[in-house]
């Protein structure tokens, strides 16, 4: 297991372009039954009949709760923000590298620095080529721009990878608006968290690339990290939190000590995935895998076959998410290994002091 704790075909697999993940997808092709939806209409309809869980009150609450995440662009920055230097007493800090005296009390001390940042888990682990997207999506709100080859800078050879908790009692009311909001909360989080940490490694130094789900498959890298194991619901699954929480990654030249895979829980998620369907039976629209075993053949474009896992079919997924006017989490929410309990009513949620 140890050697072999994720299986690949060679002859199948590629380097993602990230233009064929389905938030992309759903601008440009044509052929899906949900092109350029972006749920505004259906949205006004749920507000007018006032339905629980749907409410103005609650779409109000939710899409303000991806405000960082969406209008805070140096989130995503892989240089920092040059515009501060001459007048911030950062920049002085850059013009020298730290001097690393004890390599491990150094990694404990940035992964110390990452959770009080706000990351619930961090894990460290060498960049990997071929998690790294083919090419990189531009798109704006309502239109695919284009995609351009990934180039790192020299010398940056790992990543540092976190895992953020999300709101567990505001998942429990999921596919309602208040598991929306604690998704675009999460996103948010990661915002913050990776553009404190992409600063405070180019304080001491260092190189700094901060990402949320663009540049490199997250969920790969937080395997490697150590973080947790892929489920049957396509989603990394933490011995901490299971599903419910969201990764961000930081690339850096820092010298740090590398984490391994959590061996002995991939070992077991993988046993217990294929005795266990919660999370395709309660999903509306059949998106998750019901095979007994996983294999490497994908179900769409915008999966990223040759990995021997158990492939989600992320366009049923968005018709879903497309009817809903928001994203959903129920495979999160069902999951045994979650932190969450029973779904609850958004007016549940909403009484709750
Ligand atoms: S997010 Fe919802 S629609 Fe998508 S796979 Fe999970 S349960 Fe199905
Ligand atoms: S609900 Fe069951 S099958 Fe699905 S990811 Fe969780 S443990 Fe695996």
């Amino acid at each position: 297991m140890e050697k072999n704790y994720y299986e690949i075909d060679q002859n199948i697999y590629r380097r993602f372009d990230q233009k064929n993940d389905i938030f992309c997808r759903y601008l440009w092709d044509n052929s899906l039954k949900t092109y350029q939806n972006n749920f505004a209409d259906d949205m006004l309809m749920n507000i007018k009949e006032d339905k629980e869980g749907y409410t103005h009150f609650d779409y109000a609450f939710s899409k303000a709760s991806w405000t960082v995440y969406n209008r805070f662009p140096f989130a995503f920055s892989w240089e920092g923000d040059i515009s501060f230097e001459e007048d911030w007493y950062g920049y002085k800090l850059r013009e020298q590298k730290y001097q690393i005296k004890d390599l491990l009390e150094f990694t404990t001390k940035v992964k110390k620095v990452a959770r009080f940042y706000g990351a619930s888990l961090v894990g460290i682990t060498k960049l990997d080529e071929k998690w790294i997207y083919q090419r990189a999506a531009k798109r704006s709100v309502q239109k695919f721009l284009g995609s351009y080859p990934i180039h790192f800078p020299e010398n940056i050879d790992k990543v540092i990878v976190m895992a953020i908790e999300m709101d567990p009692q505001g998942l429990f009311t999921t596919p309602a608006l208040p598991a929306c909001a604690a998704t675009g909360l999460g996103y948010s989080k990661m915002a913050f968290t990776i553009s404190c940490l992409g600063e405070f490694i180019r304080n001491l130094g260092y190189q700094a690339i901060q990402c949320g789900n663009d540049t490199a498959l997250s969920i790969p890298l937080a395997i490697d990290a150590g973080l947790g194991a892929l489920g049957r619901n396509g989603l990394l699954i933490t011995p901490e939190y299971g599903s419910g929480v969201r990764i961000c990654k930081v690339f850096t030249d820092l010298p740090l000590v590398l984490d391994k895979p959590n061996f002995n829980f991939i070992s077991k998620l993988s046993n217990f995935c294929k005795r266990c369907y919660q999370c395709a039976e309660v999903c509306e629209t059949k998106a998750i895998s019901f095979k007994p075993e996983p294999d490497f053949k994908g179900e769409t474009i915008s999966n990223n076959p040759g990995v021997k896992k158990y492939y989600i079919n992320p366009e049923k997924c968005f018709e879903f998410w497309v009817e809903n006017t928001s994203d959903c989490s129920k495979c999160i929410t069902i999951c045994p290994f979650s932190n969450t309990q029973d779904f609850i009513l958004s007016n549940e949620f909403w009484n709750e002091k």
